[in-house]
């Protein structure tokens, strides 16, 4: 009841979870004393975690942070609910998030936007949001967020904690509402790396019922973590620096933060490499095709007919379509559609998709040649420090580029994540500054222990 109470005393204000069921969140807690007490826990058994709105919830309002699914009930579990249920794990509530994950700033959601405990004139970064407050308020042990252009890292960033993105269909996305399907991807956020690791270990693994699950035996996520102590755990270890990441677009005081913990790893025997991403620039208008268009898609599923959203009036069934996915999407979720019918449409499909499809190649060749040259590659996760709300909520394309250094991890399919590299002092207040840490495919055990040995 720690975190319930902490939740009723801050939660109003910080507005981090949108659906709390206090009997549910109990009933669960009194099962995992009953295993405890039996010994049959798990190392997350009894572990209070916060579930962004995006993963559907049997019995649970599952909004994804839209007025279209506003009263929208679970029908059945998500693979991450299922998993983390079958843990042990606590489900404290369901946390705010931007719509259908569309947005870096948690100001795209129906529910109103979330708070940056650090300075609450603040923005959490998004779209994970709420999931991210509610890490950076102790409102939870740890929370769960997806990640298709950033959604877990730059909010990790911009609240002080860590995040990763595993590789591309490590996690199960059953029952995970889809905004770009190929770039959608579940993970841990939490305040230390280890907690991440126990987190992965529960997380990851093939589910059928998702077609780009991948099947590879289980890791354990934590068997590298002791080792990293003493005075040169890292000997050996080639850090990459993308000279594109340190250029235009970055903030300075977050540049000299992140060079700083660099450093640190310098110091913990790591040899630092200077590489390149040469193809860095064109990652936000690839993404900005592409993630729309599989949205577009996605998206059409929302007619008012199946479930969701269906406007009171109407005078026939295209009147009932059009007035319900007006009135049910917000203005960014309208946006994406409108870019991705266009990029998709038949005069123009080689012109925007095809080309961005061919783009995304070459970025993903930029990082298989790097990683020859490197065995991780470091830099920010954000170009700056959470932004006041309102700043940029006007400007998306201030807000798309707010994603400059996470999505072409996502567009590659590479495992991302983000740690706390120190604070930026920004008109006489400390906020917190992301490092970013971004391994080859399945390395996410090696990216745990790197992080780890900062940490
Ligand atoms: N900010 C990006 C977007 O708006 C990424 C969102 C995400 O990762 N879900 O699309």
């Amino acid at each position: 009841t720690e975190f319930l109470d902490r939740i009723d005393q801050h939660n109003p204000d910080i507005n981090a979870y949108i659906a709390l069921d206090r009997e549910r969140t109990l009933a669960q807690a009194a099962a995992a004393d009953a295993r405890i007490a039996a010994g049959t826990a798990e190392p997350l058994t009894g572990i209070p975690i916060a579930q962004k709105d995006i993963f559907v919830a049997k019995g649970w309002q599952t909004t994804c942070g839209s007025k279209m699914l506003e009263s929208f009930i679970g029908p059945y579990d998500a693979g991450v609910i299922e998993r983390f249920d079958a843990a042990g794990a606590v489900n404290l509530g369901k946390t705010n998030m931007d719509e259908f994950a569309m947005g870096s700033s948690n100001e795209t959601s129906y529910f109103g936007g979330v708070k940056n405990p650090w300075d609450r004139s603040r923005v959490p970064g998004g779209s994970s949001g709420g999931s991210a407050a509610a890490v950076a308020a102790r409102l939870c042990a740890a929370a769960t967020g997806t990640d298709t252009g950033g959604s877990i890292r730059q909010p990790a960033s911009l609240c002080g904690f860590s995040g990763l993105k595993p590789t591309y269909g490590l996690v199960s996305r059953y029952g995970m509402i889809a905004f770009a399907s190929s770039l959608d991807q579940a993970g841990p956020m939490a305040k230390s790396c280890e907690d991440m690791a126990l987190m992965m270990n529960v997380m990851t693994g093939f589910d059928a019922r998702d077609s780009t699950s991948l099947q590879r035996d289980k890791e354990d996520y934590t068997r590298g973590l002791p080792a990293m102590t003493g005075d040169k755990p890292l000997a050996g270890l080639r850090v990459g620096l993308p000279r594109e990441f340190f250029a235009d677009g970055l903030n300075a005081q977050v540049s000299s933060v992140v060079q700083a913990a660099i450093d640190e790893y310098r110091k913990l025997g790591a040899e630092i490499v200077a590489i390149s991403l040469p193809n860095t620039r064109l990652s936000i208008p690839v993404y900005y095709v592409l993630a729309p268009a599989e949205a577009s898609s996605n998206l059409s599923r929302y007619d008012g007919v199946r479930y969701g959203y269906r406007a009171p009036e109407y005078t026939d069934l295209m009147d009932m379509y059009c007035k319900s996915r007006a009135q049910g999407f917000g203005a960014e979720v309208k946006r994406r559609i409108l870019i991705g019918t266009y990029v998709l449409s038949a005069g123009y499909y080689d012109a925007y998709y095809l080309k961005a499809q061919q783009i995304r190649r070459l970025i993903a060749d930029d990082f298989a040649a790097a990683f020859t040259q490197c065995d991780v590659i470091m830099g920010p996760t954000a170009p700056g420090t959470a932004f006041r709300s309102g700043e940029k909520a006007d400007d998306p394309v201030a807000m798309y580029l707010e994603d400059l250094y996470t999505i072409a991890v996502n567009l590659a399919g590479l495992p991302g994540m983000s740690i706390p590299a120190g604070f930026a002092e920004v008109e006489g207040k400390a906020l917190p500054v992301g490092l970013q840490v971004i391994g080859n495919y399945f390395d996410e055990a090696r990216m745990l222990d790197i992080g780890h040995a900062y940490q």
